[in-house]
């Protein structure tokens, strides 16, 4: 078996580097973009690399571990978490995500 160099894995990478701009240590963790309710604990890609999302800051966000699960490859998370009070999907939520969100989850009740 080779065990040679191997590709450094540039997510990975570039996640870290964003990691310590979100989240400093001591500091108040950032509260996630897609729920404003918890503390985010992850960085998501806004648009997921499986769709074409890349690596630059800009489609980074933080998020909270349930928002990053539900949301996964996706355009935005399914539910919201538990305890979340308000409209589903939320006002804040930028026209592409809440479209995308109604258009598949939407009108099936
Ligand atoms: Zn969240």
């Amino acid at each position: 078996m080779d065990q040679g160099v191997r590709t450094p894995d540039l997510t990975t990478w570039v996640c870290q580097v964003e990691h310590h701009r979100y989240f400093q240590e001591g500091a108040e963790p950032p509260v996630c973009s897609y729920c404003q309710q918890n503390p985010a604990e992850h960085l998501d890609h806004v648009i997921p690399r499986s769709q074409g999302g890349d690596l630059l800051p800009e489609n980074l966000t933080p998020a909270c571990e349930w928002c990053n699960m539900s949301k996964g490859a996706r355009v935005a998370p399914v539910n919201p978490p538990a305890g979340y009070v308000g409209e589903w999907p939320p006002s804040f939520w930028p026209q592409r995500m809440t479209d995308w969100w109604h258009s598949t989850y939407g009108g099936n009740p």
